[in-house]
């Protein structure tokens, strides 16, 4: 049976991967929108919900496909949720890794709530019209330690410490934090949707 073509509203390789391993085994080949000429949608909106959606419906718009997109980001209780969806650009112009997880650090500076969680919005519209997108959610919650930990992963991960698995994020096996991860979670919860929609195999 031929493979069923999504766009991937992302050109992020790394989402990709993770993203290809769990769908390709379901039919579905995954194409990023870089390939097929979309540009980078706008990410105007207040909630994670909004961006991912704008961004999927923005791919499928503009190459007739399918199309899935990924919004994240940290949220700090004591920071009244921020960075939020602005994790990604927290420090400003251009994006760094580097200047954001330095200025959290500033941020919570004397604070003792430490609290925090990754959340991760996955959308996927059938076509650009669609009334009813495919929606889930994941969240992953730690705490903001005072000190870089561990080499791994990307973003915050080494500021983003997980009682359970006394380690940051950073200190993680990839194959681990993908399975424990915001994303890891909202993934497992889509495909569980998206069986529903695709004939038997
Ligand atoms: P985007 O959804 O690719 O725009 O990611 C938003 C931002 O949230 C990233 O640039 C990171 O700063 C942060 N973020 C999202 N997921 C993770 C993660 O798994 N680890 C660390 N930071 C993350």
């Amino acid at each position: 049976m031929a493979m069923q073509k999504i766009v991937l509203a992302s050109n992020n390789a790394k989402k990709l991967k993770e993203l290809s391993a769990l769908l390709t085994p379901l039919g579905i080949q995954l194409i990023p929108q870089g390939e097929l000429g979309v540009p980078e949608a706008e990410e105007p909106h207040h909630t994670f919900l909004e961006n991912a959606l704008a961004k999927a419906r923005h791919a499928a718009q503009l190459t007739g496909l399918p199309a899935l997109a990924d919004d994240s980001g940290l949220c700090v209780k004591a920071l009244g949720g921020a960075p939020g969806v602005q994790s990604a650009r927290y420090a400003g112009e251009p994006k760094s890794d580097a200047r954001n997880n330095e200025k959290l650090l500033a941020a919570l500076q004397g604070v003792a709530d430490r609290r925090a969680h990754f959340v991760s919005l996955l959308v996927l519209v059938r076509h650009g019209e669609d009334p009813q997108p495919l929606v889930a959610e994941g969240e992953w919650h730690g705490e903001i330690i005072g000190d870089y930990r561990g080499e791994g992963g990307f973003g915050y991960d080494p500021l983003f410490y997980v009682p359970a698995e006394q380690a940051t994020a950073a200190e993680l096996d990839a194959e681990v934090k993908n399975r424990l991860s915001h994303r890891g979670q909202a993934m497992a919860r889509l495909i569980e949707r998206l069986k529903q929609e695709l004939p038997a195999a």
